[in-house]
């Protein structure tokens, strides 16, 4: 199993992280991707721990929406900021970017301006995009359209068939979190339905959105094996089967192996 998205240099994790990762490797979790908000030090001196401590984790780097106001007025800093975080980590993807129109932490016109600056790097570097993306599902698309090529992933996916679709349409992977566990998320699985097997993702998400039986505690990279039972059940498949898809589809969007960074 692989969890494709976790933040396990959070904090939450800073006095059982040896721990949280032997609980993964024991639940037969063989890797992750490691998301870090580029320019944050303090998470970066725990993700160098996090590096340490487990051979099979990868990370990713991005300005995340919520930060995106601090480049108000000069983008091209938040792309500068992400390519010197993303080398010094060997990121495999830019990520997390995107538009959160639920929170608003940062104006609408700064959060798309950061997000395309973002985009325009990994197409330059020829790297997968994490996106986070809500409440704002046209502006995303329409961002998206002005970047042609770019691949990527729907991170923590909630929208509906619709929604779905039309981020199959333009090659993107989608990544499912333990909300397709909750009893409500009926229409979630609906969704979950209708992706191929070769496009289809797992995360926790961690140490947010813990699935259920764990709804409510902090979430770790052990749980996405709730994620991936309740995924396989939404789509009537074998978690075996679940299991290897979703880990060939991992490696062929963020490459084989880990790659050990020079700076
Ligand atoms: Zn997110
Ligand atoms: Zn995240």
């Amino acid at each position: 199993m692989i969890d494709s998205h976790c933040h396990l240099a959070d904090e939450t994790f800073t006095d059982d992280l040896d721990a949280a990762i032997a609980r993964a490797r024991d639940a037969g979790v063989e890797g992750a991707l490691c998301i870090l908000s580029a320019g944050d030090e303090a998470e970066a001196a725990r993700a160098r721990t996090v590096r340490a401590s487990w051979d099979a984790i990868r990370f990713a780097a991005g300005v995340h929406p919520h930060n995106a106001g601090a480049f108000a007025g000069r983008a091209a800093d938040s792309a500068d900021v992400t390519a010197a975080h993303a080398d010094a980590f060997a990121a495999c993807a830019i990520g997390e970017i995107g538009l959160d129109y639920h929170y608003d932490f940062a104006p609408r016109d700064v959060q798309r301006e950061v997000f395309a600056a973002q985009i325009a790097l990994a197409r330059e570097r020829e790297l997968p995009i994490v996106i986070h993306t809500r409440e704002a599902t046209d502006d995303t698309f329409a961002i998206l359209a002005e970047h042609p090529g770019v691949r990527g992933v729907f991170h923590c996916f909630t929208g509906d068939t619709a929604m779905a679709r039309r981020a199959l349409e333009i090659g993107f992977h989608l990544s499912f979190a333990g909300i397709v566990t909750f009893p409500k998320a009926g229409d979630l699985r609906d969704a979950a339905r209708i992706v191929p097997a070769d496009r289809i993702l797992v995360e926790t998400d961690s140490p947010y959105l813990a699935p259920v039986p764990h709804r409510g505690k902090r979430n770790e990279p052990a749980f996405v094996a709730r994620v991936l039972a309740s995924l396989a059940e939404a789509r009537g498949v074998g978690e075996r089967d679940l299991d290897v898809a979703v880990t060939d589809n991992f490696v062929r969007l963020f490459g084989p192996t880990r790659v050990e960074a020079t700076a």
